[in-house]
């Protein structure tokens, strides 16, 4: 597998290639074709492996060739604390710039009102916390009803700081999206987590 022969974006390829994205990385190579082919997934995957990219490139890629002109939100990713949230939508914005592909970062400590604007105006991607999100759902009646792809990351983590209801409570008020979830470590507790999350789920070990 190489970026270029995945028919992604000109415009996309270009980004990859300014960040410094030559060659796929392990988990790029496992996550990336099975993500464009529509599977929901559980990887095992670390800070540092380039897991972030295996997800963003997908959604990226996906929400430009959508042609989302509207702007409505067809991806989410759920991330356990506001750092790795700046992070992601960095990254975000990094492999979107040029293109169609917009972000709302939806996080504790910032004002909602901004973030639930942001989101009117038009955003294909909303990178958020399990905790905001639900109050931004519930408080300002936000529609996820477009979303076709929803990242859980580090799900471990989720796990431990007792998130997993939340992210149930978002995973019911969307409509059977793609659901990418990774992973540091896969033990019982993370795959039965995951499996509540969706049915048909591809373990993948990198
Ligand atoms: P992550 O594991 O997602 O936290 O990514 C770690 C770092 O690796 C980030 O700073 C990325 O910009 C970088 N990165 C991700 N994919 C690649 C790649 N294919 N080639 C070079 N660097 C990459």
């Amino acid at each position: 597998l190489s970026f270029s022969s995945c028919n992604f974006p000109q415009k996309l390829l270009q980004n990859l290639e300014a960040a410094g994205y030559e060659m796929p990385t392990p988990v790029q190579m496992q996550a990336i074709p099975a993500a464009l082919i529509g599977q929901s997934m559980l990887v095992s995957a670390e800070t540092g492996s380039g897991k972030t990219g295996s997800f963003l490139v997908p959604i990226v890629s996906y929400c430009v060739k959508l042609n989302n002109n509207q702007q409505k939100p067809r991806a989410i990713v759920l991330a356990p604390t506001r750092e790795l949230c700046i992070q992601v939508e960095e990254q975000a914005k990094l492999l979107g710039k040029g293109l169609p592909f917009k972000t709302a970062l939806v996080v504790g400590g910032d004002a909602m009102a901004g973030q639930v604007y942001r989101i009117q105006q038009g955003v294909s991607l909303i990178v958020a916390t399990p905790g905001r999100l639900i109050d931004l759902l519930i408080k300002h009646d936000i529609e996820l009803d477009s979303i076709s792809i929803l990242v859980v990351d580090e799900v471990d983590c989720m796990v431990q700081r007792g998130f997993h209801e939340q992210v149930m409570q978002i995973v019911r008020a969307l409509s059977q999206p793609q659901v990418l979830m990774y992973s540091a470590t896969i033990s019982r507790e993370v795959e039965r987590v995951a499996g509540s999350i969706v049915k048909n789920l591809t373990i993948i070990f990198v």
